[in-house]
């Protein structure tokens, strides 16, 4: 699959529910309204999906959400989608998960050929965690931590800087990932759905947290890359990778080789864009692959060159009127 700006697609992100166990405040408002469940893909539609992707061309492929462990049956998909890693059609499956439920999980992700996941923690600290996240609990997401490196799975810890709430944590959240082996990557806040909170007041511009780490730490460049827009320095002091990732201060678009499925079946060619294509018509209406294979084409002639977030000072609006959790950060 190659898009109009000669951009090879080869990595598909699946956002398997919209449905989550926490609320955190930059991601979702308090009550959020989900979407009805019969309009969701059932597990095997899902699979079928993920798979018309693989044979025409995805190589990587990462299962979030909303919560991706709080779907039920989820390790059914993952056990099934793991043929395709077994075949070599497949090179990496993995998710992107708040941890809450690793510990139940970790040994049978493992088991399933997943090798590397990505956690979502903004603090170390109990309360602020609460505050943040509105219902998790951090003891258990560290307790799933441990789990998934006691069952080998090689772990990122991703954390979004947040004005005034975790900035000033990040160089602890960094040298106790360091200290466990596991890389840490920074995220700038996105205009993404409607939540309670402002963004003007949680955005922070990632250069001002390097160069605030810089007057503590030395920060080499190196050419490190994951497959993601992520650029990552090696901490001497540490000798732990960090990585940034910066969709508002810095336009990643000219090397990006993903799109994201969400739950129903629409696919979204951008995360900053608003155009989407359904696949569960296409798909529902044969058994065959035919019809969904052109719609997926089609939805790729159609990727558009890149975003433009922005963070309106003016209104309140986001610039992308659905959260995250339903296209899947
Ligand atoms: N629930 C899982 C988790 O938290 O890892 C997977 C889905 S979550 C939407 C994926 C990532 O998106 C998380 O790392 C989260 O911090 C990030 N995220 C959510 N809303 C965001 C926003 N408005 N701007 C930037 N990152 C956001
Ligand atoms: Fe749930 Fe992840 Fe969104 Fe937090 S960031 S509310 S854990 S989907």
């Amino acid at each position: 699959m190659i898009d109009p700006f000669g951009r090879t697609i080869s990595y598909l992100r699946v956002s398997v529910t919209d449905r989550c166990d926490f609320r955190c405040t930059y991601c979702m408002a308090e009550d959020m309204t989900f979407l009805p469940k019969r309009d969701l893909l059932s597990l095997e539609e899902l699979d079928r999906l993920c798979t018309v992707f693989i044979e025409k061309g995805v190589r990587k492929l990462r299962l979030t959400g909303g919560e991706p462990l709080v779907r039920k049956n989820i390790m059914h998909l993952i056990r099934e989608l793991s043929r395709h890693l077994r075949s070599g059609a497949l090179e990496e499956l993995t998710l992107t998960t708040n941890g809450s439920q690793l510990a139940r999980f970790a040994d049978e992700l493992a088991d399933s050929g997943v090798r590397r996941i990505n956690v979502s923690l903004d603090t170390l600290d109990p309360e602020k965690f609460r505050a943040i996240t509105r219902w998790g609990n951090l003891g258990k997401v560290l307790e799933g931590i441990n789990a998934a490196q006691a069952a080998g799975l090689k772990i990122k810890i991703n954390a979004v800087a947040l004005k005034g709430f975790n900035d000033g944590e990040i160089p602890n959240l960094m040298r106790w990932a360091h200290g466990r082996g596991m890389d840490l990557t920074v995220i700038e806040t996105m205009p993404m759905g409607e939540i309670e909170a402002d963004r003007t007041e949680q955005y922070l511009p990632l250069s001002l947290l390097r160069a605030r780490l810089e007057q503590q730490f030395t920060l080499d460049d190196i050419p490190y890359k994951t497959g993601g827009p992520a650029r990552y320095v090696e901490v001497r002091e540490t000798g732990g990778r960090l990585g940034f990732i910066t969709p508002m201060t810095h336009n990643f678009c000219e090397s990006c080789n993903r799109v994201r499925l969400t739950c129903t079946g629409t696919l979204y060619m951008c995360l900053g864009q608003e155009d989407a294509a359904d696949l569960r018509a296409p798909l529902r209406a044969s058994e065959g692959n035919e019809l969904v294979s052109v719609a997926i084409d089609e939805a790729i002639g159609r990727k558009p060159k890149g975003h433009d977030f922005i963070i309106d000072r003016r209104t309140s609006r986001p610039a992308v009127s659905r959260h995250m959790s339903v296209t899947g950060g």
